[in-house]
């Protein structure tokens, strides 16, 4: 079996959410959306599937993957991931993270196709259920949205309450959100959750990701007396020594991360064996895919650490899924003005759907399992 055939169609689709100036997430007004399909072809028929974010470059896969890909064996994951990685150092920053995640992500699909067996077992296969923990949007200025400390206290009643999320993680006020940043209203935000919500649902918090190391750890020390479960990447991620600072001083909040911080499987290695955080972090968009992300979950085994997974989608809750070192899936964003519980114009169904018990529950279905659907994507092709 070999590759021969990578192809991208761009469309569109009507996105009721909205990116701020600083790239983060709100409720807003309809408006045409990008988004790729990318699909790996072999000649014999099987093929790989995987939605990428926004309008994929075909010139960097023209470029970079095409070259790669072409006539090789699709089963052999490890080897053309390896074999992209080595392209990133000559392309000029242009070969990123994201797309080898895509390909990887379009691999493994085209794997458990192959197999006719679901990735989230060929990756370990842990678990066929996991809690969810609620993850909000930021902070805004919407009225009825997430405004003042009072919003977030009734949207995380309403998510743990009426809608069985097991847990609720804040992400607070944000530039260019007026006030913003404000770590004293940030924990107003969670003071006030912690009273709508009772002391036995776990808390976490996303605030601002550049707090000084005295502002995370003001809040950290005051999220303990709130019997907060975790905080992750309140400052800059590069600073490995912050990171080190806080962790040494909290005595029951988890610091988790790095989220962000470049370096895939290499940094969160760092980051585990200096004692930058008491739990790894990897999402697959952000490390370069599931192969990577999976050794990031075994080496924080391998320290007696969990790895909570970042993110949401099909590959991140196959993950989750997949290994006995994680807490919760994350399931977001939320927000009272988003209806989570619809899927997105181009997926026939949710990639993610929770019942009443908090819980989501592993597709049988081969290969990532995303119902992805060509009838959407056909009529609103862009190319
Ligand atoms: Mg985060």
């Amino acid at each position: 079996m070999q590759i021969s055939d990578i192809t991208l169609t761009r469309f569109t689709y009507e996105n009721l959410v909205s990116s701020d100036a600083e790239g983060h997430a709100h409720p807003g007004p309809p408006r045409a959306a990008k988004a790729t399909l990318l699909t790996l072809r072999c000649d014999d028929g099987a093929q790989g599937e995987v939605i990428v974010p926004g309008s994929a470059d075909p010139r960097i896969y023209a470029k970079f993957v095409t070259p790669v890909l072409r006539g090789k064996d699709p089963l052999r994951v490890e080897a053309l991931w390896q074999a992209l990685y080595k392209r990133q150092r000559g392309s000029g920053g242009r070969l990123t993270d994201r797309v080898l995640a895509a390909v990887d992500l379009a691999l493994w699909d085209l794997r458990g196709r192959v197999a006719g067996q679901p990735v989230w077992k060929l990756l370990g296969g842990y678990r066929d259920a996991i809690p969810a923990y609620g993850s909000t949007m930021c902070g805004d200025d919407i009225d009825g949205g997430l405004a003042t400390p009072d919003d977030y206290a009734r949207f995380a009643e309403w998510m743990v309450r009426d809608r069985g999320y097991r847990a609720v993680k804040l992400h607070t006020w944000m530039p260019p959100m007026p006030g913003a940043p404000d770590v004293r209203r940030d924990l107003k935000a969670c003071a006030a959750v912690r009273e709508a919500v009772g002391p036995d649902v776990p808390l976490m918090l996303d605030p601002h990701h550049y707090y000084s190391r005295q502002q995370a750890i003001w809040i950290g020390q005051r999220l303990e007396a709130l019997d907060f479960l975790w905080m992750e990447e309140p400052m800059e991620e590069a600073s490995l020594s912050s990171y080190r600072a806080l962790t040494g001083a909290m005595r029951s909040l988890d610091i988790v991360g790095p989220e962000s911080a470049a370096g895939k499987h290499w940094t969160r290695a760092e980051w585990a064996a200096c004692g930058a955080a008491d739990r790894l972090r990897a999402g697959v968009w952000g490390v370069g895919g599931l192969t990577p992300a999976l050794k990031i979950a075994h080496l924080a085994d391998a320290f007696g650490m969990d790895c909570e997974i970042h993110g949401t989608g099909a590959a991140n809750l196959a993950l989750a899924l997949a290994i006995p070192n994680t807490t919760y899936y994350e399931r977001g964003l939320l927000h009272p003005h988003i209806d989570y519980e619809t899927a997105r114009p181009y997926l026939k169904s949710l990639e993610d759907p929770m019942d009443g018990a908090g819980l989501v529950r592993a597709s049988d279905a081969p290969g990532l399992g995303v119902a992805i659907d060509h009838d959407h994507i056909a009529a609103h092709q862009l190319d």
